[in-house]
């Protein structure tokens, strides 16, 4: 009976959790796998698809994520996922499936051609590895199980997300050189294979780089919001940021609730409290920036339905129908760093946080990865920053984020 009167309690709890959307009067029946909150047959084929690989033998275990965090070109990416799900059509797969063919390996003419041997094995592919910078990776000890699919998940699970990119490249490489030489007759050298997968992932990091926040016009003031789902902690995280025609810092909030929605919900109620907080400070030319395609899209088409995500959207679009000059834009990850930023950062301060005073972030990052974000007076204090350097981080960099 206790404990049952605690499970209770408890459900009442998350009941009284819940945010309420103002324009929602009544309760109803939504179907959550569709935006508009109305069941379709493919959404319903998904869900139960997703029971079916869920629960029995399609489902293959491993650290798949790791595969599409891979900081790499999708095609890349794409071959790590191919070569673990085996499904690459190697000579030896071809010649199990009644496909005529020879089997020696087409590169080096000396061993069967399989997986293991084209891009662990094979003389050309070795010698490609130091080319490319990598030989101290994948002659680890920790990465010579016999399987393909082991190797690819152990690296993926040690190693960063820049260095299973780079990995992701050079076996793209190598299985490209092998297809030219198959099909083009064309022959490379083992070490312009490994140079080229270096200079590949190094082109493709620079363009990804170049994608940075931009400067509102004149007189209009620019806000980037984000949504973030901290693991482990059961919470919601916003931050928000406003920022002049100089880019200058002209105020920033953050805010978690004790409550996991949707992502897109989270997006759209962050872009509500940006658009309120703006009405708030007297701002009337904003132009509000936010990475959620599906929410900046529902907005731009005026989607109406019967979902939380389209009820948030609507009270959105009532808001900007009396504020002409409020403008919502898409924009990539990249250049909404600031605002994701600092939804991650929210958890370390207390649920509610509006950054009026001068206040300084430090980011800490491995390559091009923020691994942490943290207040500059927390940071002098408890002497982290020192600690962390020693863990191989080389850029530290701070933004001053003052008050007007
Ligand atoms: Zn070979």
């Amino acid at each position: 009976m206790g404990a049952l009167a605690s499970t209770s309690r408890d459900v009442a709890e998350k009941i009284l959790e819940t945010p309420l959307v103002s324009s929602v009067r009544e309760d109803k029946v939504v179907w959550e796998e569709e935006r508009n909150g109305c069941y379709s047959v493919k959404s319903g084929y998904k869900l139960a698809m997703c029971y079916l690989i869920g629960s029995d033998k399609y489902h293959v275990m491993g650290n798949w994520n790791g595969i599409w965090k891979a900081q790499a070109p999708h095609k890349a990416r794409h071959l790590l996922w191919r070569l673990c799900r085996g499904c690459l059509p190697t000579r030896s797969r071809l010649l199990k499936r009644q496909v005529e063919c020879t089997l020696n390996c087409h590169v080096c003419d000396e061993e069967i051609e399989d997986e293991l041997h084209i891009f662990f094995r094979c003389a050309v592919a070795r010698d490609s590895w130091s080319a490319a910078g990598l030989s101290s990776v994948l002659h680890n000890a920790m990465y010579q199980q016999t399987n393909v699919m082991d190797r690819i998940f152990a690296i993926c699970s040690n190693e960063s997300s820049d260095t299973v990119g780079r990995v992701a490249i050079l076996l793209w490489c190598i299985w490209k050189n092998r297809n030219d030489k198959l099909w083009n007759d064309n022959v490379q050298m083992s070490r312009q294979i490994g140079r080229h997968a270096f200079d590949a992932w190094n082109d493709w990091t620079t363009e990804a780089d170049l994608v940075r926040w931009e400067k509102p016009d004149l007189d209009w003031v620019k806000c980037n919001v984000n949504v973030a789902f901290v693991s482990g902690t059961g919470r919601t995280s916003m931050g928000l940021c406003f920022r002049d025609n100089s880019g200058h810092f002209m105020a920033g909030m953050t805010q978690w609730q004790q409550t996991v929605i949707s992502s897109v919900e989270g997006e759209a109620w962050t872009l509500l409290l940006a658009m309120e907080e703006a009405r708030h400070r007297g701002l009337n030319r904003v132009q509000f920036e936010s990475d959620s395609k599906v929410l900046i899209e529902a907005i731009h088409m005026k989607r109406r339905g019967n979902s939380e995500f389209l009820s948030i959207v609507h009270d959105i679009l009532s808001l900007m129908s009396s504020f002409i000059n409020f403008e919502v834009k898409f924009v990539r990850r990249q250049k909404n760093l600031v605002a994701h930023t600092l939804a991650r950062a929210a958890n370390s301060w207390a649920s509610f946080h509006s950054m009026k005073n001068s206040v300084v972030v430090v980011l800490l990052c491995v390559g091009r990865n923020i691994i942490s974000v943290a207040r500059i007076d927390v940071v002098l204090a408890t002497g982290w920053l020192r600690g962390a350097q020693l863990c191989n981080i080389y850029t530290a960099a701070c933004f001053s984020l003052a008050a007007k």
